[in-house]
């Protein structure tokens, strides 16, 4: 069996083919250019691809998710040139004749995560990506949540204390959400250079204080059982440590139930994704396989 799956992303897209058991057979990758261009491309490379069974698509959002609606597949109001309310399924429906389906590229990734990655086992589980924005996709009782439209983590309000940390935050629409004060973006724009060189260790304190609300957060709010953290900021040596340690003094022994202190105390709690780079695309397939 073969299966398609599209990871679209906001500056590039993978198109890849699987075999529905958590390994790709191929992939290409092309930057993200207008609508009509970049889903031609896609086009052209599953019209070489034998017996496809049906094409998922992992979006960067907003996008439409809800399968009743009339725009299901949309990309939603977006600032990025020309992807407003374009749609991303029809063309893929109509040339190929297989099921298509489409999700965020977080929630793509939590089920991914969920069936082949560090989800494995749970049903109950959060993915959270930390780079260039923050986004996250929320399983609970094994299937994503949509909700209203779908969740937007990254957006949650956090303590921000202005003396320790004047920036204002970087969010387009809120300034100093979790997004705006923890992002890759919002690090570079605070101290003027990359995550990935950033070397000052109270910079990395304040980053895992920040992750560490939201983290809590997520806990008190979905009672998670794990949180998966990918994106690029995360691959800070020592910083998924520094989280963890944070998120137990935040929650403090509350809830004392059986077993719930040892959990939360284990490295198991707050982890690194299992599938590297492979979530989205595994994730787009996973949507229709
Ligand atoms: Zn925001």
């Amino acid at each position: 069996m073969a299966y398609g799956g599209i990871e679209a992303g906001g500056t590039k897209w993978v198109c890849a083919v699987g075999d529905g058991d958590g390994v790709l057979t191929e992939s290409v990758s092309f930057p993200t250019t207008e609508p009509q261009q970049t889903l031609e491309r896609a086009i052209e490379f599953f019209a070489t691809q034998a017996d496809l069974q049906g094409i998922g698509v992992a979006a960067f959002g907003p996008v439409d998710v809800r399968r009743n609606s009339a725009e299901y597949g949309h990309i939603a109001a977006t600032p990025k040139p020309g992807w407003a309310h374009f749609d991303l399924l029809t063309p893929l429906r109509e040339r190929f004749g297989v099921p298509v389906a489409i999700d965020t590229d977080v929630n793509a990734a939590a089920l991914a995560e969920g069936r082949w990655g560090s989800g494995r086992g749970l049903e109950n589980f959060v993915y959270v990506t930390v780079g260039t924005g923050i986004g996250g996709g929320l399983v609970v009782g094994g299937q994503p949540v949509h909700g209203l439209l779908h969740p937007e983590l990254g957006h949650m309000r956090i303590p921000h204390n202005r003396e320790r940390d004047p920036f204002p935050g970087c969010c387009p629409f809120h300034g100093d959400c979790l997004e705006g004060l923890a992002s890759g973006e919002a690090m570079r724009q605070r101290h003027g250079i990359r995550a990935e060189q950033l070397q000052d260790d109270a910079a990395w304190e304040l980053e895992a204080d920040y992750l560490a609300s939201a983290f809590t957060n997520i806990f008190y709010t979905v009672s998670t059982e794990r949180i998966i953290v990918g994106g690029g900021v995360p691959q800070r040596p020592g910083l998924l440590e520094m989280v963890r340690e944070r998120v137990r003094a935040l929650v403090a022994g509350y809830p004392d139930a059986e077993g719930v202190a040892e959990w939360l105390s284990a490295d198991e709690f707050i982890v690194a994704p299992g599938l590297e780079g492979q979530a989205g695309a595994l994730g787009a397939i996973a949507l229709v396989s």
